[in-house]
């Protein structure tokens, strides 16, 4: 059997009973660890690490294969060998050039593939204390000593344990960037996000703007960013834009984008804010697609990649990168100008995943639900999960919404959500599995 077979699963298939997970789940945990959930997830974070996400859990009677992260090729293809960055672009008023493709530390746990990612041109990293529980903060630390100068670090406003709440009290705030600083071992960051702004109040929350001027003015950090998924999106980044407070933006870019970024786009670039691309892979998909053939998941990532650079407002963009044959891959798309062959590409991989992504940013059914799910939320993770393979870091988003807002309710639900989606998804089927998916591994 090969790779690509065994990966094959299908996107939405769940049977009800497999959504049972959460309550067995729990009771489990109580008796089997004795530390509860979010003392196993602790040690599931720390296991995923070390395995490099792949690897065996064994639950109950129940064994899961933790896919090794099949995000590049099948067959590398000899040319893409010691491939490197090739084009730079400005970062809006920070002035940096930062490279088109750059380094996403959400899994990462070798320093050398950072220290290879910096040999072979990147220039910007971004990471976060909630990735991996402070390992990426940790391993990007190890490898930019000594050259932190040639490198932009990004972080967030955020600790170990998840995002920092408005009410946070601006000492707190200040206390979690100096523990960022510790871990990466440098006296600044360039750059810190107000991360899942799911709000204008977020955005302009009083707490993180006194804390980001106090850590400016003491030279811990040089600009202030901003990062969202939510279905307010085209709001708060108008704002974020329109204020003048942050100088770089980062949001969801890809391929049939929804919502149509083109405007925050050409604004930002006008108002000299940087914009940085993520989930530019579009769920990443493509090895699991059973009617992608080869020759097609072989040239995915590239083509997603020149897609999103040939916007000239997009400063660069950021994928996920823990394996040196990744930047074999990606890199090769570098400075590269998007063809025909490339859309024809997206366009197929858009048809086949048209009826499963949960678009980023949407929340259409939001109002819809009557047990108030963070639908959006949960399908991201769940995507995550399975497209990403970041699967301890979904495994704790979930946890962390409390058993109150689990996806174990669709079970019993007549989903009404599904009416409300644009994209016909089928929501419900989508919901059970990510639950299925999410909870029954612990
Ligand atoms: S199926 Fe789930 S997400 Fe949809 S409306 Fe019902 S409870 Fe909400
Ligand atoms: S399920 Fe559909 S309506 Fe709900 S957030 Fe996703 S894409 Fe939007």
């Amino acid at each position: 059997m090969d790779d690509a077979s065994q990966n094959d699963v299908s996107l939405d298939n769940v049977s009800a009973d497999e959504c049972r997970a959460d309550k067995v789940a729990d009771r489990a945990l109580s008796s089997s660890t004795g530390s509860g959930r979010r003392g196993f997830l602790k040690g599931l974070g720390l296991f995923s690490g070390f395995l490099g996400l792949g690897g065996i859990l064994k639950y109950g009677t129940q064994v899961f294969l933790l896919r090794e992260a099949p995000t590049e090729a099948e067959k590398p293809r000899d040319d893409w060998a010691g491939s490197t960055v090739k084009s730079y672009r400005k970062l809006g008023r920070t002035g940096w050039q930062m490279s088109d493709i750059s380094f996403g530390s959400a899994q990462v746990n070798d320093p050398d593939v950072v220290r290879l990612a910096l040999d072979r041109g990147i220039n910007y990293i971004d990471t976060s204390p909630d990735y991996a529980d402070a390992m990426s903060e940790k391993v990007v630390g190890e490898a930019v000593a000594g050259r932190r100068d040639k490198v932009f670090l990004a972080s967030k406003f955020c600790t170990p344990d998840g995002h920092l709440d408005v009410e946070t009290p601006v000492a707190g705030i200040i206390k979690a960037v100096e523990q960022s600083l510790g871990r990466l071992r440098t006296d600044y960051l360039d750059l810190c996000h107000i991360h899942a702004c799911n709000s204008v109040e977020r955005l302009m929350a009083p707490n993180f703007h006194e804390a980001f001027d106090r850590l400016k003015q003491q030279g811990k950090v040089r600009f202030l960013g901003v990062s969202s998924h939510t279905p307010e999106l085209e709001m708060v980044m108008n704002k974020a834009v329109d204020s003048d407070r942050f100088a770089v933006i980062m949001v969801a870019y890809n391929f049939k984008n929804w919502p149509d970024l083109s405007n925050i786009i050409k604004k930002a670039h006008a108002k000299d804010v940087g914009f940085v691309a993520m989930k530019t892979l579009k769920g990443a998909y493509h090895t699991v697609l059973s009617d992608f053939e080869a020759d097609e998941r072989n040239s995915f990532t590239q083509a997603a990649f020149k897609w999103v650079n040939n916007n000239p407002g997009v400063s660069g963009l950021v994928v996920s990168i823990s394996r040196s044959s990744q930047l074999d891959e990606y890199l090769y798309a570098s400075g590269k100008q998007l063809d025909p062959a490339d859309l024809v590409l997206l366009e197929r991989y858009d048809d086949l995943v048209a009826k499963h992504y949960c678009r980023p940013g949407c929340g259409e059914c939001l109002d819809a639900c009557p047990a108030s799910l963070p639908v959006d939320d949960i399908l991201r993770y769940s995507m995550y999960y399975e497209g990403y393979q970041r699967e301890s870091e979904a495994i704790r988003n979930y946890a962390r919404l409390g058993a109150g807002r689990s996806a174990a309710v669709c079970a019993d639900c007549s989903a009404p959500c599904q009416g409300a989606c644009p994209f016909d998804l089928p929501v419900r089927q989508k919901m059970l599995r990510a639950d299925s998916l999410l909870s029954f591994c612990v």
